[in-house]
């Protein structure tokens, strides 16, 4: 995206344009009208259609994925990057007129084949995520290997149970609802029900729930039954209500945005740049104060230690990031669950992977008891996704001194999450709608422990403490 606002840039200078008057137009269609993917639906029963990449962080109760009989798109470009750095490029052989394949652009080719199967599973994730409820999915079979549909097939060819398969013949008899009079009118005879898809037998949802969901009712759940029923956190027992938590979610979405996109490797200030086109693709002002501050933190960061660490990690190519991740866990007397997620930076080793958390926060005591159970199913899904690797994990704080914290879990702690995630699973998803949580006190908990971990809720959970402080004031 940011070698495409270049390239916009680039042609607009050379047309003449100022980049005052660039910055001026790219703020004019930040405020333009949201496009069709961006807007609100107009009723529950609307259709939005919409491609892949928009789609990404939306979610409908059902969604249709169409043409997976197609190919993801490969690249038959005739001059590369090698992987080196080098330029690699097709020779044209003048007596033939036909371009000969040199040895460095197989090898950079092979590398863009690499690239693009993983973009592909990356975006077939998306995809495949979208729905809450149900997924329609369809596309040619009988095509060679190497479409969508086959990456969808393999992945169900472990657990066929979990798709209905319709054939074509069937499936407009199963597309029912109000008849469609000539003029585009409804008819008037009332909708046939929609007839149930759930094969005979299949087993009732599995709980799909955030691993950052998951992670938060781990520390205690009580902490999402109060924001659930729209209670805020407050500084201290009598106290000030904390920061707009919406406000400081959006700060740390700008701060991972930025980190997503930068090129790691780049100067300073081209860095400076690209955080800004990041700010301002999101439709903030690159020179509001708040922003100059994110600016300047995360500049910060790549420039501490474990930022030129992870720059010398994406200079040798070993740096990915937002790596989608679903983890299915199974654990007696309770159904299967899904985590899902992405991790913020992964570094791929020989013999061993580090998963990185991004916290646009300053590095405070309690930090890994708060963040454990998330960085442990990181750890988990990186854990399966490298088997025989050594896998390491830890936070990586963007304000203040930018402070790391190891939170590597033990073998011992990795199996126990395993056998106690459905059950946390199950509790989260119900959400409030499971009535309130345990007291403190059945939790184990008691006022010193949770001061100590910093948390919010402490004026609704110790009501004497709010007390004590009101008397003292
Ligand atoms: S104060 Fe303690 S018991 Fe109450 S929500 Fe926070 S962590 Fe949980």
């Amino acid at each position: 995206n940011h070698r495409k606002a270049l390239a916009l840039a680039e042609r607009f200078g050379g047309r003449g344009g100022t980049a005052r008057a660039f910055a001026d137009r790219l703020r004019a269609q930040a405020a333009r009208p949201p496009r069709e993917p961006e807007a609100e639906l107009p009723a529950e029963d609307a259709v939005a259609l919409l491609s892949v990449h928009q789609a990404k962080g939306l979610e409908w109760p059902i969604v249709f994925v169409p043409d997976l009989g197609a190919s993801p798109p490969r690249d038959g470009r005739r001059a590369l990057r090698h992987p080196s750095g080098a330029l690699a490029a097709a020779l044209l052989d003048v007596e033939t007129g036909a371009f000969v394949t040199t040895a460095a652009l197989a090898e950079a080719r092979e590398e863009g084949r690499r690239a693009g199967d993983a973009e592909a599973r990356r975006l077939l994730y998306v995809a495949l995520t979208r729905a809450r409820e149900r997924l329609v999915l369809s596309g040619e079979a009988g095509r060679a290997g190497g479409t969508w549909r086959a990456l969808v097939e393999a992945g169900l060819s472990a657990r066929p149970e979990l798709a209905l398969r319709i054939p074509l013949a069937e499936a407009a008899t199963r597309a029912v609802g109000p008849a469609i009079a000539a003029g585009g009118e409804a008819a008037a005879a009332p909708p046939e029900p929609l007839p149930a898809l759930a094969a005979p037998g299949l087993p009732p949802p599995a709980p799909r729930v955030a691993v950052t969901a998951l992670s938060e009712h781990a520390r205690c759940p009580r902490r999402p039954y109060f924001r659930g029923v729209g209670l805020s956190e407050r500084a201290s027992a009598s106290g000030a209500v904390l920061d707009d938590p919406d406000r400081a979610t959006a700060r740390g979405t700008l701060a991972h945005a930025m980190l997503a996109e930068v090129d790691f490797a780049a100067p300073p200030l081209t860095r400076r740049v690209l955080l800004e086109a990041a700010a301002l693709r999101r439709g903030y002002d690159p020179g509001a104060a708040g922003v100059k501050r994110i600016v300047a933190d995360v500049l910060r960061f790549l420039g501490s230690v474990p930022g030129e660490r992870l720059a010398r990690a994406a200079r040798a190519g070993a740096l990915r990031r937002e790596v989608p991740l679903m983890l299915r866990l199974e654990a007696d007397g309770f159904p299967p669950c899904y985590l899902t997620g992405a991790i913020d930076a992964l570094v791929e080793g020989r013999r061993d992977v580090a998963v990185v958390d991004f916290k646009y926060a300053v590095a405070r005591p309690g930090a890994s008891e708060r963040y454990r159970a998330q960085l442990v199913a990181y750890a988990l899904a990186a854990a399966r996704a490298y088997p025989g690797r050594r896998v390491t994990a830890g936070l990586q704080f963007l304000r203040g001194g930018c402070g790391s914290v190891d939170v590597t879990p033990s073998t011992e702690e990795l199996r126990r999450f395993e056998r106690e995630a459905p059950r946390l699973a199950l509790d989260a998803s119900r959400g409030t709608a499971a009535g309130a949580p345990p007291t403190p006190a059945e939790l184990g908990r008691d006022e010193a422990r949770c001061r100590a971990e910093g948390c919010g809720f402490v004026w609704k959970c110790y009501p004497a403490a709010g007390a004590r402080g009101a008397a003292a004031a």
